[in-house]
């Protein structure tokens, strides 16, 4: 039977073992898991550093081949409609599933707060700003577990701390680059206390700057943030250019097409890491959370049980049965083989919450392994990272009806419509990266009048959720990429 395995499978399987034992580590020794999560930074900073390289590389690559202008429109206009059409019917089902189940009714509100958590502040000139220290007595207080997305409110001074999350301290300090009060003004709080509440930071989002971000200044920038849309763009009209420039654009197209061999290599090469990586991965996490926590992290998913049987339920009928069908009847290809080629990328996305992350992982399976040819999934994948993300737009859906449910908010029929609408555009505006999805939810909240502080509610067990939309966002990018091959070899 051994022989017969090719090395593919092996990693395929090793990695499935290595989520396996990523669990049961996180789970049973959360404390070790912590100490081996180093193997999943340098996993996953091993595969953003070959993103933009390969989005670049692949993209031109892939335009290049295209034979002209009207191509690229037909090819545009495909990927589109078919982005487009699958988000919506995700969100659809999502809709259907949190008015049937209902996870909202009657479950208590919750808060990130710790009443009685003494508190000291100390100034760090060299840094600017200050660092809070924080005693808590029931210990569930992790200040690593907070980013520049949260802002922390001392509770007996009415007085907001942002965030600086480029300096990183220790479990129970969190630094703070400056202090608002409740107008805005900055100011300069009592340095010691009782109670902290940690908030997520209230976000402008607007469409129209992520539009304008799609021409950034300074192209090497845009690579340097990991900025995929303008790059994108970028990429676009440069293999545009370099298919009209005869000869001398023959010798450049030649040279990405090289450049775009090499680098899938290098991700093949990356995936014998994988297996190391991903246990890095699923185990710290799960272990960070089980120490953050009250009681385990599986009190923490019991008691949020009907909201996450609701998502994953959701996500389950989006991509076992929509997907699915659209690959059979529209891609004309045999699920099983195409899902099991597909696989280390889903893996790799469950394992890193990261579409983008992913997308490396993701061209090489499905061109390598499932031959969908260069031309279509190097325009359709990394489009499909950034904007097409069905089960981002389904979690959203759901999340902002459990929300209402759970504030006791009614939402009329045109309230709900409002929430298809928005929360197809959140998903397209987050980015493919861990938890960009809580952030965008705040449109979708807003839009209806919800509570934004309702999100509290679904942070403890948001990333297990993220890794698992995730999965779904790479699995709807591989199926478009068939189905859009097919609908253009066609013609
Ligand atoms: N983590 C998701 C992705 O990268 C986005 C999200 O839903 O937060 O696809």
């Amino acid at each position: 039977m051994f022989k017969s395995l090719r090395p593919s499978d092996i990693t395929l399987y090793l990695i499935l073992l290595a989520i396996v034992l990523g669990f049961g580590l996180g789970h049973y020794k959360p404390s070790v898991a912590l100490k081996i999560g180093f193997l999943g930074d340098v996993f996953l900073n091993a595969l953003f550093m070959l993103v933009v390289p390969l989005v670049v590389a692949s993209m031109v690559t892939g335009i290049a081949r295209l034979r002209n202008l009207k191509e690229l429109g037909s090819l545009g206009t495909r990927t589109l409609v078919y982005y487009l059409s699958t988000t919506a019917i995700s969100v659809i089902i999502g809709i259907i599933l949190v008015n049937i189940i209902q996870p909202g009714k009657g479950v208590p509100r919750v808060q990130d707060v710790h009443p009685e958590a003494a508190y000291r502040i100390q100034p760090t000139p060299l840094r600017g700003g200050s660092v809070l220290h924080l005693v808590d007595d029931d210990d569930r207080f992790y200040g690593t577990e907070y980013n520049s997305r949260f802002v922390i409110e001392l509770l007996d001074q009415n007085v907001c701390g942002i965030i600086d999350e480029t300096s990183c301290i220790g479990e129970k300090d969190i630094p703070v680059s400056y202090w608002i009060d409740d107008r805005g003004k900055k100011v300069e709080p009592e340095t010691e206390g009782f109670g902290v509440q940690i908030k997520l930071a209230e976000r402008e989002f607007s469409f129209l700057s992520v539009l304008i971000g799609l021409i950034p200044k300074n192209i090497f920038t845009a690579m340097a943030n990991n900025n995929i849309l303008p790059l994108i763009l970028f990429s676009l009209v440069f293999g545009g250019i370099l298919t009209t420039l005869g000869d001398k654009g023959k010798t450049v197209i030649d040279l990405f097409e090289g450049l775009n061999e090499a680098f899938l290599k290098f991700i093949r090469l990356l995936m014998y890491f994988a297996p190391l990586g991903i246990l890095g991965l699923v185990a710290a996490r799960l272990g960070r959370a089980e120490l953050t926590s009250e009681g385990g992290f599986m009190v923490e998913i019991t008691r949020m049980a009907k909201y996450f049987v609701t998502v994953l339920t959701g996500l389950l009928i989006h991509s076992v049965f929509v997907l699915a069908v659209i690959l059979l009847v529209f891609g004309k290809r045999k699920v099983w083989p195409y899902l099991t080629n597909t696989s280390p990328a889903l893996l790799t996305a469950f394992s890193t919450a990261s579409s983008s992350a992913t997308l490396p992982v993701t061209i090489e399976c499905i061109v390598d392994k499932n031959k969908v040819s260069q031309r279509t999934a190097g325009f359709v994948l990394p489009l499909g990272a950034t904007i097409n993300m069905d089960g981002t737009a389904l979690y959203e859906a759901v999340a902002a009806i459990f929300i209402a449910q759970v504030y006791q908010i009614p939402l009329s029929f045109s309230a709900q419509v409002i929430i298809f609408l928005t929360a197809t555009l959140a998903a397209i505006g987050a980015a493919g990266i861990p938890e960009a999805g809580l952030v965008t939810m705040v449109i979708v909240l807003n839009a209806v009048g919800l509570p934004t502080e309702g999100i509290a509610m679904i942070l403890a067990i948001d990333w297990l959720l993220d890794r698992c939309r995730t999965t779904v966002n790479v699995w709807g990018d591989s199926v478009g990429s068939a189905v859009i091959d097919y609908w253009e070899g066609k013609i």
